[in-house]
């Protein structure tokens, strides 16, 4: 069995959290992070982040990004009200010259 290293530890954080990761890896892992006081607080910032987030951080986070900026976008396409029916016409009732000066 390989000790794992740092960036080996950081590839593997979300799966770990995850619960994806196999017994030996696992192994791996926390023998890591008792050897590792720098991978030891990394993990223990992403626990954080995922209790803040309520989720694992992650490609999907994009994904989210993006569906929040479609909304965002209907909800302003939705506000713009169409000037439809609101045009006045007139011009169609012409005065004439006023004659009584006889
Ligand atoms: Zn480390």
């Amino acid at each position: 069995m390989s000790a794992m290293g740092c960036d080996e530890f950081v590839e593997q954080v979300t799966a770990y959290l995850d619960g994806a990761l196999d017994t030996v890896n696992v192994n791996r892992f926390t023998g890591h992070i008792a050897d590792c006081d720098g991978c030891e607080v990394y993990l223990r910032q992403i626990r954080v982040t995922i209790a803040e987030l309520g989720r694992l951080p992650g490609p999907g986070l994009a994904d989210r990004t993006t569906a929040t900026l479609l909304a965002a976008f209907r909800d302003r396409s939705a506000n713009e009200t169409p000037s439809e029916g609101s045009q006045d016409v007139r011009g169609a009732g012409f005065p004439g010259p006023l004659s009584g000066s006889s």
